[in-house]
This record gives structure tokens, C-alpha cells and sequence, in this order.
């Protein structure tokens, strides 16, 4: 069954002015958090929350606050990761557009925990009305005295700017975000040292996806007890599934971790357009490795989709019929991570482009004997030997596709 929490005001009319979200939800929970709890009583309740990240790694937001080094005599900074570039996902621009407000009392009430007075918000540069909506509702906020100088008077500060990307994918990566927002081109960086000690202008900072910093605000009201319940018990909450592809209704889908990957696309998206069979799935956005048809009776959550050897990722899941040539999905994906590549590692940079190459080469008639080898010896060499995440990105795809798909593609193959 549907599960609405992020997502239950979503119909109610201009829900984004500040006038309706106070009569109908109201900054509860950061007076709950900033009046009767300390900062060490909402780290603890958001451990037990096992709110795990949304933005594809799922990494515990609670252990990554409890990270950040409070003995530093440096400012502390947070980024909200509002990049959303992973092809197929599009649940952060709903929350951002429809419950701005949620968000920014997530924001405000992490930053109080954590001790930061300075927030951004990341957001790709193709979101121009929604970086302006979101403008809006930080000005609303500032004005009610949700923000800026002793907030609700409890002595707090916090300032909060939204910050538009290029449009480069690379920036949704942490690292990048990071040179990204210091001004520099958007080359991640080198792990360790992880941005909780060393990140924005050299100082602690807290980095987390728009939907990770939405669920805060329940979490506060309702208790972590109450959170782990609407999940499972390694994974609490709810997850925005984000369907798209051959089906009849797609659409995001507020649904419990664990639900069903075959009732999301035959329940809840309708089932396959008309006259459609299913052929593939993209569970977790581009990047996640691949599933079957046969594959699909599964349960979303992150480690059901691990031991199926792909990932929940931004739980982003692309729909791929009977019809849809297997090659034409390797052409699109490998020109995406080729185009995308920022350049730094050699097996990144070289690989995606060589074997973008190579399937445009056999997608017009040129294919050779051992072309798909090579590609799976070149994607195998991007696994796990490159700076940043994008080369294992790119790689899934490709490995999982060839894989699974071999004798399809092969049959592109004129030998
Ligand atoms: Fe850049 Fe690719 Fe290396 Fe990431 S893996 S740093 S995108 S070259």
C-alpha cells in the first residue's frame, strides 16, 4: 500500500507559501528540536532512525553527522546535495517544488544538530524555476524568523543560499559538489580525507540529498521508533520510487522500503503500456546494474537489491520493453557516461569513450569478432581503479547489459 509521508500534503494548493504549510503542517518539528531536545538527542534519534541516504551510497545520515569533528576551531558547513542528475530520477525536484518548506526544516533542524550555521543547497542548473521557488521559500522563512539570526530565540543562527550547478552529472558526485561550490570545475576529489573533517573551504562539512534532509522533520515529531516501522529494520522510512519507461502511469510512488519491485511497475505504475512486454529494468537509475524480466520479483530495499547483484541507487526505475533494442540502451548509456566523465582517471576517461566508440561502431553495421570481450575488458577495468564512483557507474551498466544481453548484442556483431 502507498505509503504518503514525505509526500501526504503534496495535493494541498500552493502547499510551497509559507502561509499553507504553517496551517497545515507548521514548523513543528524544528520548534520541537530547537525548543525541548538537545543536538546530541537528535543525533541520537536519527541513528535510531536508520534513515539511510537517498541519494544512491545509502549511508547512514545519523553516523555521517556523528562524523563531523565538533573540536575544530573552523566553521562547519552543510550541502544539500540537490544535483539530481542520475538519468531516470526525478523524485527531489517534487519535494523541492511541492514542499519546499519540509525541506528547509530539515535543514534547520540538522544544522542545529550538528552546530553548522551555514547551509547551501546544490541544485542542478536545469532547475531554474524550482531554485527560484526555493528562494522564495527561504526569503518566507527568513521573514517568520525560521532563519537567520537567533532562530525562534533560542540564541541559533543560520543562514541558508541556494547555489545553481551547470548541469554537469560529475557535481552530483560529493567531491565535485564541493570544488563545484568553491568555484572551481568540478573534479572530485581524493578520499580520504572525507568532507565530514576536510570539505567545503577546508572545513567540516555534512552533505546529504534533498529527500534524506526531508525525512528530519518526521523523524523529530514521530520518534525513531515510529520511523523504523514505516521501513525495515536496517532501513526506516518510506523511499520515493521515481517509475519511468513503458508503463502506463509513470510517476513517483511513496512506498515502504522492501515493497515489491514487480508490484511498483504491474501495481502501482499501471503495468506495461498497451501491447507491451517487459524486457529489463533499470532498478536504481542508470548506473545500477541491470535486471531481467525474470529478475523482478524482488523487494526494493538496499540490501535485497545488493545480494541481486545491482543496487537500490536513487531508486530511480527505468522500464524497458520487448521492443527496445539492447543496443541502443549501450549506446545511450555509454555515450551519457562518456559525455560525463570529468577526465581525471585514465580508465574513466579512455574507457567510456573507446567503448562508446565501438558499440556506435557495431550499431552501424561495423561489428567484429571480440568486440564484446574488449568492452568487458575495458569496463572491468574501470571497476573499482578510478578516483570517483562514475567509473564503477558506468561500468555496472555496461557489464550487467553485455552480460545478460550477450547473445542479443552479438547478433548486432557481423561475425
Ligand atoms: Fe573523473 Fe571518471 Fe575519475 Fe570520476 S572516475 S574522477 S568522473 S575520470
Amino acid at each position: 500500500m502507498e505509503e504518503k509521508l514525505l509526500t501526504r500534503h503534496f495535493d494541498l494548493k500552493n502547499l510551497y507559501k509559507i502561509e499553507v504549510y504553517l496551517k497545515e503542517v507548521g514548523y513543528q518539528a524544528v520548534k520541537r528540536a530547537l525548543k525541548e531536545m538537545k543536538p546530541e538527542e537528535i543525533l541520537e534519534e536519527v541513528k535510531n532512525a536508520n534513515l539511510r541516504g537517498r541519494g544512491g551510497a545509502g549511508f547512514p545520515a545519523g553516523v555521517k553527522w556523528g562524523f563531523v569533528p565538533q573540536d575544530v576551531d573552523k566553521p562547519k558547513y552543510l550541502c544539500v546535495n540537490a544535483d539530481e542528475g542520475e538519468p531516470g530520477t526525478f523524485k527531489d525536484r517534487y519535494i523541492m517544488s511541492h514542499n519546499p518548506h519540509l525541506m528547509i526544516e530539515g535543514i534547520i533542524i540538522t544544522c542545529f544538530c550538528v552546530g553548522i550555521h551555514t547551509a547551501f543547497i546544490y541544485i542542478r542548473g536545469e532547475y531554474e524555476a524550482i531554485a527560484l521557488r526555493l528562494e522564495q521559500a527561504i526569503s518566507e522563512a527568513y521573514k517568520k524568523g525560521f532563519l537567520g539570526k537567533n532562530i525562534l530565540e533560542t540564541g541559533f543562527d543560520l543562514d541558508v543560499f541556494v547555489h545553481r550547478g551547470a548541469g554537469a552529472y560529475i557535481c552530483g558526485e560529493e567531491t565535485g559538489l564541493l570544488e563545484s561550490l568553491e568555484g572551481k570545475r568540478g573534479h572530485p576529489r581524493l578520499k580520504p580525507p572525507f568532507p565530514a573533517s576536510i570539505g567545503l573551504f577546508q572545513c567540516p562539512t555534512v552533505i546529504n540529498n534533498v529527500e534524506t534532509i526531508s525525512n528530519i522533520p518526521q523523524i523529530i515529531l514521530n520518534g525513531a521508533e515510529w520511523f523504523l516501522k514505516k521501513g525495515l529494520p536496517k532501513d526506516g522510512g518510506t523511499r520515493i520510487f521515481g517509475v519511468s519507461g513503458v508503463v502506463k502511469n509513470p510517476g513517483i510512488y511513496e512506498l515502504p522500503l522492501g515493497t515489491n519491485l514487480k508490484d511498483i511497475i504491474f501495481k502501482y505504475a499501471g503495468g506495461m503500456k498497451e501491447g507491451k512486454k517487459l524486457k529489463a529494468v533499470f532498478p536504481g537509475g542508470m548506473s545500477a546494474p541491470i535486471l531481467k524480466a525474470d529478475e523482478i520479483n524482488i523487494k526494493m530495499d538496499f540490501d535485497s537489491l545488493v545480494e541481486a547483484e545491482s543496487m537500490l541507487g536513487s531508486a530511480a526505475i527505468i522500464v524497458i520493453d520487448e521492443e527496445t533494442s539492447m543496443l541502443d540502451v549501450l549506446k545511450v548509456v555509454t555515450r551519457f557516461y562518456s559525455h560525463e566523465s570529468c577526465g581525471q582517471c585514465t580508465p574513466c576517461r579512455i574507457g567510456n569513450s573507446w567503448i562508446n566508440k565501438i558499440i556506435k561502431r557495431i550499431a552501424a553495421g561495423g561489428g567484429k569478432r571480440g568486440d564484446i570481450d574488449n568492452i568487458i575488458r575495458l569496463a572491468s577495468n574501470m571497476m573499482g581503479k578510478t578516483l570517483c564512483p562514475l567509473g564503477d557507474a558506468a561500468a555496472m551498466p555496461i557489464l550487467s547489459i553485455t552480460k545478460k544481453f550477450r547473445k542479443e548484442i552479438e547478433s548486432y556483431t557481423a561475425n
